[in-house]
């Protein structure tokens, strides 16, 4: 047994997410860990909302709320969606607690300390008749390029070109519509990653098995270029944690916070601690997972994330970590995801493009989305979503393969020997085949899930699935009983059991059927195989089953064409 610690990349407190976000941190953390739970090892399952920064405080100000009220129902809705999908977090927290905000600031004082901080003056547009500094992006005006009127201070959406909010003909607050702004100075704490390159590029180099994807965008960060560079770690901002040495004033830096990009990764650490304060236990029970002092020693630390999370998980959070000289746990294995495309194009909020986490709930059980999606993840490329392949991987994996074998197998049982396993017959070499074969396939699906590659290990459960199929049509009981009632009751016993071992090996996947599965077989053992002709025995003759009302109804063709219209967006 192992202690692992596994996080998923925090989703921002601000609108619902996308499948596209769904299937590049949060679903495949969690088939990780409910495999890794499964296996018998101890596993903390950690996720949490990010949610400081400008896009809370304006979606807040957009709906003439106070941005902390906006934030805890923003975390209410995506809590109640997480629950929805069956993600098992053993803690979902918020990275504007009071755990975060202590960590955050110990971490920056510590980084002082050891000469990691510098001061900044920096030029930044404010804005009088908002009272406040504005992002670049909340800065609006003319395109110096084409002549739009709506380019942003960043970027020029109708022509792309990057931009400055000085490069702007006529700028004004994207809040407000005011024109009366300034440059002012201000300063701001960086973060001396450039000092650090060194350290963080050997880190990496001793890293063992690491996805191409995420070493590959960690190393262009470390060496494109000048390298690796300074980051600032403080805004003028209202919303965010307040930057102050272990509580007490900063000198200078009064009225400020810390930059969401420096607290976000921290709050791993912070929403840990949430849990212990949720179930009344001290701080070693959270230390033991994040202190190597006090314990972390011997866990295993997998992080899940969208390829866009990369250079912060390989290089800045490591850097605030091991710039603090203390004994952090630092992360074991970067799981990094490709982007997951909408028919051939982008999701997009604005344009209504793409599925929702919220409207797929509503639409089809958890269970569907959850299948096709890991099915289907975007680890070795990026991957399209069709409603085509949706419906060909639910009528077909589910439906067709595991749905129809229990159905078969129960139901042609109780219209021979009744809800009970049928005593009679010997297993054969038949049953000896298909348990060899099974066995086989189990063990790529351990290896694969051990390595994290969830496509491939989502193929292996499909080939066990379909060895059943293709034993059940070879073994024929329904022909069988007629001249050899043993015979067929010997294949039943071994097809129930077959569906028991099925209940057990899809719960990581397909968790609500995996354990509708084993409530109507009734079965009390649910433990991991180990020794397969054993698992295959477990369900003995006597022992009561239920026939399973329908596992997966199909999708049809006519509910596929109108969703395909329904979702095609206005674009
Ligand atoms: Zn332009």
């Amino acid at each position: 047994m192992s202690r692992i610690l596994i996080t998923s990349a925090l989703p921002y407190i601000n609108g619902i997410k996308h499948l596209g976000n769904l299937v590049g941190s949060q679903l495949p953390s969690d088939v990780y860990a409910r495999y890794c739970r499964a296996r018998g090892h101890e596993v903390m399952f950690i996720c949490a909302t990010d949610e400081h920064g400008t896009p809370a405080e304006l979606a807040a100000a957009k709906t003439n709320r106070d941005v902390a009220e906006f934030c805890a129902d923003m975390w209410q809705v995506q809590k109640d969606i997480a629950d929805g999908f069956r993600l098992s977090f053993d803690h979902f927290g918020r990275s504007s607690s009071a755990r975060n905000r202590d960590l955050t600031q110990h971490f920056a004082g510590k980084l002082a300390e050891n000469g990691l901080v510098e001061e900044v003056v920096e030029k930044q547009v404010y804005s009088n008749v908002d009272g406040r500094y504005l992002p670049d992006r909340y800065i609006e005006g003319t395109c110096p390029n084409c002549g739009d009127e709506n380019a942003r201070g960043d970027q020029c959406e109708n022509c792309t070109k990057q931009l400055n909010p000085t490069d702007l003909i006529n700028p004004r607050s994207a809040i407000s519509g005011s024109t009366d702004l300034e440059t002012r100075e201000t300063k701001h704490l960086y973060l001396k990653q450039s000092s650090m390159r060194d350290a963080l590029d050997t880190w990496i180099d001793s890293q063992k098995g690491w996805p191409i994807l995420t070493t590959s965008i960690a190393k262009k960060w470390l060496h494109d270029g000048d390298g690796l560079r300074d980051r600032g770690i403080t805004r003028d901002l209202d919303w965010g944690v307040p930057v102050q040495f272990d509580g007490a004033p900063w000198s200078g830096m009064e009225g400020k916070v810390f930059y969401v990009w420096f607290d976000a990764p921290i709050e791993y650490i912070g929403a840990t601690a949430e849990w212990a304060d949720a179930n009344g236990l001290d701080d070693s029970a959270w230390q033991r997972w994040w202190r190597t002092d006090k314990g972390a020693d011997d866990v295993r630390y997998v992080q899940f994330m969208g390829k866009d999370n990369v250079p912060f998980h390989t290089l800045s959070f490591p850097a605030t970590l091991m710039g603090s000289e203390e004994p952090w746990k630092l992360v074991d294995f970067i799981k990094s995801y490709n982007w997951l495309t909408y028919e051939g194009g982008k999701f997009s909020t604005s344009q209504g493009r793409g599925i929702f986490m919220n409207q797929a709930l509503d639409l089809f059980p958890s269970d569907y989305w959850r299948w096709w999606l890991l099915s289907n993840a975007p680890e070795s490329s990026d991957s399209d979503f069709t409603w085509e392949s949706f419906q060909g991987g639910v009528n077909k994996d589910l439906a067709d393969v595991l749905g129809n074998f229990v159905s078969r197998v129960t139901k042609f049982c109780r219209s021979k020997f009744g809800e009970v396993v049928p005593a009679g017959g010997a297993y054969g070499a038949a049953e000896a085949a298909v348990t060899a074969e099974i066995g086989k396939r189990l063990t790529a699906y351990q290896d694969h899930m051990e390595a994290v590659q969830l496509r491939k290990a989502a193929a292996d459960l499909r080939a066990i699935w379909v060895a059943g199929n293709e034993y059940l049509q070879a073994a024929a009981p329904w022909s069988v009983y007629k001249s050899d009632p043993d015979a067929a009751a010997a294949i039943v016993r071994f097809a129930l059991n077959l569906i028991r071992l099925y209940g057990v090996l899809s719960t990581p996947f397909i968790p609500d059927a995996g354990q509708r599965i084993l409530a109507t077989m009734h079965a009390e053992d649910a433990t991991w195989p180990t020794d397969m002709q054993g698992a295959l025995a477990t369900l003995t003759p006597g022992h009561v089953f239920e026939v399973p009302e329908v596992l997966f109804a199909k999708i049809e063709d006519d509910t596929r064409a109108a969703l395909t219209i329904k979702f095609a967006g206005a674009g």
